[in-house]
């Protein structure tokens, strides 16, 4: 075998949750077995603290650490720190960057997704992904009067909220902010919170976080020109912009301006290259960057943040092979998170889940999933190995995540949305103004999803709920009634 030529039975590619999961999964089952990381950034991210809230609720935190402790804890591990460049199904191989050819038995593809952005090629357009990209941001925020932020998911609420010292227009494709996550009546609940004076403050982060330092070569200039949609660092997850300030060049808050139903019409340098002028009367300032939204209105900016969403890292993977993609580009993965390639399995951002989902469930490309999948992924590649017989774990059977949105406690549960309930739901709703919001969705008179954002102290009760599907019809008044302890009501 030539030096440069390795092979494992097991072979994982990636370095963040979903692949570190199911490399620690498969190396505690088979601990004498020769099991392969690959991963093209130089720390991992690894679960800290975890913590079950409930029966699918679970939270934890997240740390980045250097490769060599998986090695510590795991001494059949072998880190190989390369991007993968290609793969042959057929000879199960995979070529790594830096010329290595690496054999396995069973591969999992973990390698996560990168920020879709607006445009490829124009420098004021960014995309937040990883440590370095929100470098990046800072430091351009640093000296910023006026941004524009594009997208309605998590991201863009969480970075609009953040942000200080800096005018936000915030352009969203919907009618209400957080589409992805709330209804209308929860944006109206958090949109005061937009209003309100935050504080400036770079709080202390819960997770260890490893810097990678400017390399003397320059490396460091090299990596930020990665924070694109090309760059190959880990996604980063819950609190990840906790330790940054994120300031702008002004002294006091500027608010934000949300732009309802509209999306990037076209990007310009110059308003000489407007395909009609402007009135005579209009003034847009003098900017670096112009956006014309489709709602026709002209916004001037420092730069652009594009969160519009994410694509799976599927490139390396895809060239002379025969994997089935879903419409999102995702790797589709079946109920044993195997791929339609032999021996081949995948996890986290990058796959699309196409099994039958409980009705309750539904994939969303977060932080959790990234966990259960890869943890779930190692299993039945263990389970295939010794030919035990593996179900779909009960994680996925309800769709449930713990966040923080504008500084509430976020509880999102099942068919949150009433998601492809069509008009066959009911919707109860609580609301004490700046203090909590409670949202119950409904089908045939059993709790089928719930919003809960504040210190509600419902979720473990509506989840139980939610499971045993009790009828709820003769309980629906007294349901969310402030006044009622439900956990004692259901007891
Ligand atoms: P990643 O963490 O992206 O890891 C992919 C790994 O693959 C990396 O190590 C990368 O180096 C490696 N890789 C890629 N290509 C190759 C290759 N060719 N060869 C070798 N290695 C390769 N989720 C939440 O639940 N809550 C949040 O609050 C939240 N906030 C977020 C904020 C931001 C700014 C972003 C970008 C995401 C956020 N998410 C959040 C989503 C969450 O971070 C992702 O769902 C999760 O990290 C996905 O994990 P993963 O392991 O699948 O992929």
């Amino acid at each position: 075998m030539a030096v440069n030529s390795m092979h494992f039975k097991f072979v994982v590619v990636g370095g963040g949750i979903a692949g570190v999961t199911c490399v620690e999964q498969l190396s505690s089952e088979f601990p004498s077995a020769d099991v392969a990381l690959i991963t093209a950034a130089s720390h991992i991210k690894a679960v800290a603290n975890f913590k079950k809230v409930s029966h699918t609720l679970e939270e934890f935190d997240v740390e980045e650490r250097p490769s060599s402790t998986l090695q510590e804890k795991f001494p059949n591990i072998t880190v190989i720190q390369s991007a993968v460049r290609s793969l042959c199904t057929d000879t199960h191989t995979l070529q790594t960057e830096d010329g290595r050819s690496v054999g396995y038995k069973k591969l999992c593809i973990c390698s996560g997704a990168r920020p879709k952005l607006l445009t490829q090629d124009q420098p004021n357009v960014l995309g937040v992904r990883d440590t370095d990209s929100v470098q990046e941001f800072q430091k351009r925020l640093s000296s910023a009067k006026r941004i524009l932020v594009v997208g309605n998911g998590g991201i863009a609420l969480e970075l609009v909220f953040e942000v200080g010292g800096c005018e936000v227009v915030w352009a969203v494709k919907d009618k209400a902010i957080g589409n992805t996550f709330f209804d209308a009546g929860a944006a109206q609940f958090l949109i005061p919170s937009l209003e309100a004076q935050r504080p400036a403050r770079a709080a202390v982060c819960k997770r260890a976080r490893y810097t990678t330092e400017e390399a003397p070569d320059g490396g460091g200039d090299q990596r930020r020109a990665g924070s694109g949609p090309t760059d190959t660092g880990s996604a980063l997850g819950p609190d990840w912009h906790e330790g940054f300030l994120l300031r702008g060049a002004e002294e006091s808050s500027q608010g934000v301006r949300v732009e309802y139903e509209c999306e990037v019409q076209e990007i310009f340098t110059s308003l000489d290259h407007l395909r009609s002028p402007p009135p005579p009367e209009s003034d847009y300032g003098c900017w670096p960057v112009y956006v014309q939204l489709t709602n026709e209105k002209i916004v001037g900016c420092d730069f652009i943040v594009s969160a519009t969403g994410v694509v799976p890292n599927t490139d390396a993977f895809l060239l002379g092979n025969n994997f089935a993609l879903a419409g999102d580009g995702g790797l589709r993965v079946d109920d044993h998170m195997r791929t339609s390639e032999p021996d081949v399995y995948a996890a986290g951002d990058v796959c699309s889940a196409c099994w039958e989902p409980s009705p309750l469930w539904q994939q969303m490309r977060l932080w959790t999933q990234a966990r259960q999948m890869g943890w779930f992924a190692g299993r039945s590649m263990a389970a295939n190995v010794l030919t035990q017989p593996i179900e779909l774990d009960f994680c996925f059977e309800l769709f449930s995540h713990i966040t923080k949105f504008f500084n509430y406690k976020v509880v999102i549960l099942g068919k949150f949305n009433a998601q492809g309930l069509g008009v066959d739901h009911e919707l109860l709703v609580r609301c004490t103004k700046g203090q909590e919001y409670v949202k119950v969705v409904l089908r045939g008179g059993k709790m089928v999803g719930a919003v809960l954002i504040g210190e509600t102290d419902l979720e473990e009760t509506f989840e139980n709920l939610i499971l045993n599907q009790m009828d709820l019809t003769p309980y629906k008044d007294e349901l969310l009634n402030p006044n009622i302890d439900i956990e004692d009501y259901f007891d």
